[in-house]
């Protein structure tokens, strides 16, 4: 067994585990599945799994309630699969601890899509892979000093790796296809949720929030993310020092 390859699936509907364990064997990933939060723990504690796909409706223990508890030990990569439209803003504004998320009715093409971005990321995290794009990852798109990776959903100011969520990583490459123009918070919406539409605009507000709070702590001078009043949001490239 290869460590690295192990996912669990916490998931009670025995038809949807089955197929997205079929999807995660032919993309090369081990899976196991845990049909309720407490099988889930124990499958943890066994196994130490490279990555968690996490139902948030599941009898007696819900998926939050799971989630947060792995949270207390691990920071292995969640993504959390609902099919609950008012849950949506907890989880995404990580109240609960998740990193990515999808809504039923998904694609378990998408679903694997999205583990091995997470798994990619969580590499990015380890002290041999951190730093700048180097040889064995060329950035996608460099603008101004930031530079993307869209394979690995990494992202750089000046060769400093930026600590984002999915979520946040999504919203700064949609602003930075752009800068200067002001991006509608539905625009944003539709291209950090891109599977789902009905999300409230303060989901949009929470991630622009983090994403803020996150370059303020990477990039000296003022807030890059301008707010537009009533309209929504803005990236202005920062200056460089010594431009
Ligand atoms: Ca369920």
């Amino acid at each position: 067994m290869n460590a690295g390859r192990r996912v669990l699936v916490v998931e009670d509907e025995v038809k949807l585990a089955a197929l997205l364990c079929d999807y995660l064997r032919a993309a090369g990933y081990e899976p196991r599945v845990a049909e309720d939060g407490p099988a889930a723990l124990q499958a943890m504690a066994d196994d130490c799994p490279a990555a968690v796909l996490l139902d948030l409706n599941l009898p007696g223990l819900d998926g939050m309630e799971v989630c947060q508890r792995i949270r207390r030990t691990s920071d292995v990569p969640i993504l959390m699969l609902t099919a609950r439209a008012d849950e949506i803003d907890r989880i995404v504004g990580l109240e609960v601890g998740a990193d990515d998320y999808l809504c039923k009715p998904y694609s378990p093409r998408e679903v694997v899509a999205r583990v091995r971005a997470l798994l990619r990321r969580a590499q990015g995290r380890l002290p041999s892979a951190t730093g700048a794009p180097g040889a064995s990852a060329s950035p996608s798109l460099e603008v101004g000093g930031f530079a993307v990776d869209d394979a690995g959903q990494r992202a750089w100011w000046q060769g400093q790796a930026l600590p984002l969520t999915p979520i946040e990583w999504r919203l700064l490459r949609t602003l930075l296809q752009s800068p200067g123009r002001v991006f509608a918070r539905a625009q944003l919406l539709d291209a950090i949720h891109a599977d789902f539409r009905d999300v409230s605009d303060r989901a949009v507000d929470s991630h622009v929030k983090n994403l803020r709070r996150k370059l303020q702590a990477t990039i000296a001078g003022p807030d890059c993310i301008a707010s537009v009043y009533g309209v929504g949001y803005r990236l202005d490239l920062p200056l460089a020092p010594g431009s």
